[in-house]
């Protein structure tokens, strides 16, 4: 039995956190392989490492030396040596790491060090190696390179049989550091427990698992127990941001499965992500959402019969690298929701200039300030009603619907609200799926 165990940014945050996780890996010994975040915050208003290796990256390239962001960096790490009483020379390797910083000039390698830097201590602490990510993961064109990895990675955790790995980071094809997206050592964690061809992903965080919506909006949500790969990556793409959403296509193709776990309550169950789950009782299994987003709106009389209409209005905005979320569509409308992060600076301006041109509209309309609610669950295909129940529940809170779709998966419907009801219809989609149904909590 082989686990790959990934460890956030918050169960690395201090000593203490370190050795906690010291613990949980010498309870089981088939936890051979350990994923790690640069450390986290303490406390409410402390820095990430990582945000503060940013901002030292800002002062490398102002004045070309490492100041004082990369002073706070070295002191934590100083501080987090101490707190194990590790004899590692610590001192020596922040020095080089900030002539590094200073030599690459490249933010992607500057942020990369946290990972660096928690893997060395971690690996000290653990008394097991260290497995230097840039050797064995690698990008390509921006992207993983996935069978360069996968062979390189699972060799080398072949041969060493237990590893520590620091998350977040690679090279590309000129050997130079290359990061993930924020948040990357949940890919990086995917990306070993599919390189080794792990029995199981232990991704451990500072909760206990996918709740099913956000307690900001409910307090106190029941827990998920079970999640399918397919019902997760719509959560976390939409919002519930236990994981990477990106982190589910190593492990998916491999159908290892995923245990969320919680550093500070290890007894919790938490969260099994698998690759199909039964069918509960549960017709919803969650609700996740996001504001800010906008609507293009398009009417033209006979559209339908208009061939390739969508075509070039979808060329024009791939021409301004602007991605759109869903496309519901009448018959002599179509729409387009995107990020309202797009349409920044003049951009829907001249968005609407082209379209016009390229499809000459009756009508083409910007619809700003929507949030988007996935309602998430397999259980949806097989009852009856599920829709009814949805929006009776969203028109008794007095909310307006603005935007349907749904995924002829069936596994998520997602409805659009103006953003000021989005708290309302979440709590009210939360109250007809989650109340009546005699949830059980998850500690
Ligand atoms: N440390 C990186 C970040 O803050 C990557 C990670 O923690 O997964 O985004």
């Amino acid at each position: 039995m082989i686990k790959v165990c990934k460890f956030g940014g918050t169960s690395m945050a201090n000593g203490i956190n370190m050795e906690r996780i010291a613990g949980i890996i010498g309870q089981d010994s088939s936890r051979k392989f350990i994923v790690v975040s640069a450390p986290g915050k303490r406390f409410g208003g402390d820095s990430k490492i990582t945000d503060l290796l940013y901002e030292t990256q800002k002062e490398v390239e102002q004045s070309g030396t490492v100041g004082k962001a990369f002073e706070k960096v070295a002191a934590r790490f100083e501080r987090i040596v101490d707190e194990l009483h590790l004899a590692f020379d610590i001192g020596s390797v922040l020095r080089e790491t900030a002539a590094a910083i200073e030599r690459e000039k490249s933010p992607d390698f500057t942020a990369s060090r946290g990972e660096y830097l928690a893997a060395r201590i971690m690996a000290e602490l653990l008394g097991v190696p260290f497995l230097e990510a840039g050797d064995v993961i690698f990008f390509r064109g921006g992207r993983l390179d996935a069978q360069r990895t996968y062979e390189a990675l699972g060799a080398a955790m072949k041969a060493c049989g237990r590893a520590v790995i620091p998350g977040f980071y690679g090279s590309d094809e000129t050997g130079a550091v290359r990061t993930f997206s924020r948040g990357g050592s949940d890919i990086t964690g995917a990306v070993a427990a599919r390189a080794v061809g792990a029995d199981l992903y232990e991704n451990w965080t500072d909760v206990s698992g996918f709740l099913a919506c956000d307690p900001r909006i409910v307090p106190s949500p029941v827990g998920i127990r079970e999640l399918s790969y397919r019902e997760l990556r719509e959560l976390s793409y939409m919002g519930a941001n236990v994981m990477h959403s990106e982190s589910i296509f190593p492990v998916r193709e491999a159908d290892i499965p995923i245990q969320i776990k919680n550093t500070f309550r290890p007894e919790d169950e938490g969260t099994a992500i698998l690759p199909t789950v039964p069918l509960s009782s549960r017709t919803v299994t969650g609700i996740a959402g996001r504001e800010h987003f906008s609507v293009i709106y398009l009417e033209k009389s006979l559209m339908n019969e208009e061939i390739g209409f969508a075509g070039k209005v979808l060329r024009i905005l791939a021409d301004h690298a602007i991605s759109f979320e869903h496309m519901p569509s009448g018959i002599d409308t179509m729409s387009f929701v995107i990020d309202s992060d797009f349409l920044k600076d003049g951009v829907w301006e001249t968005l609407k200039r082209e379209i016009t041109e390229a499809v000459r509209p009756d009508r083409i309309d910007l619809i700003s300030d929507i949030a988007l609610i996935a309602v998430v669950g397999h259980g949806m295909t097989r009852s009856v009603g599920t829709s009814a129940r949805l929006f009776a529940a969203i028109a008794n809170a007095g909310v307006n619907v603005r935007m349907i779709d749904q995924g002829s998966s069936e596994l998520n419907i997602i409805v659009g609200v103006d953003n000021r009801n989005y708290a309302r219809t979440v709590c009210a989609v939360y109250d007809e799926f989650f109340r009546s149904d005699a949830p059980v909590p998850l500690s």
